[in-house]
Order: structure tokens, then C-alpha cells, then sequence
């Protein structure tokens, strides 16, 4: 089965967490530990999981970056 991890657009770590709800919303804003980006999803959460060097590495490759992003490196 396969899952989804989340990353942070400015960085790329993995290292992201909810920071708090919006009380009484669905609205949950996110943060990297790594570089301190934040951002809001709505509608989703996130669970923990260990996952091995080379799932990882999988993840990274597969992630998606939306076009405009990724042209500007
Ligand atoms: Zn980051």
C-alpha cells in the first residue's frame, strides 16, 4: 500500500508537523522544523509512520512540485 509525505516546498525536509488548528475549521496550519515555512491544508491531517532511507528517497523523487516552482531554479 501506498501513502504520502508531506514536504516543505522551501526547503524539501521531511520534517513537517501540524503547528495548531483553527478552532471549530478543518484548517490545520503546517510547519517545517527545519527551515520554519509554514503553511495551511484543510480537509487533512497527518499520521506518523518510520520509513526506511530508500522509501524516502522514493518519496522525494515522486513529490510534486507544481511547474511555475520548479522553473524557477
Ligand atoms: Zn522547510
Amino acid at each position: 500500500m501506498k501513502g504520502a509525505v508531506l514536504f516543505c516546498l522551501r526547503c524539501g525536509s521531511e520534517t513537517v508537523d501540524i503547528n495548531h488548528w483553527e478552532v471549530g475549521t478543518k484548517v490545520a496550519e503546517v510547519r517545517c522544523s527545519k527551515c520554519g515555512m509554514t503553511g495551511f491544508i484543510s480537509g487533512f491531517t497527518l499520521g506518523r509512520i518510520e520509513i526506511n532511507d530508500h522509501q524516502m528517497t522514493e518519496a522525494k523523487m515522486d513529490r510534486a512540485i507544481p511547474w511555475w516552482f520548479r522553473e524557477r531554479d
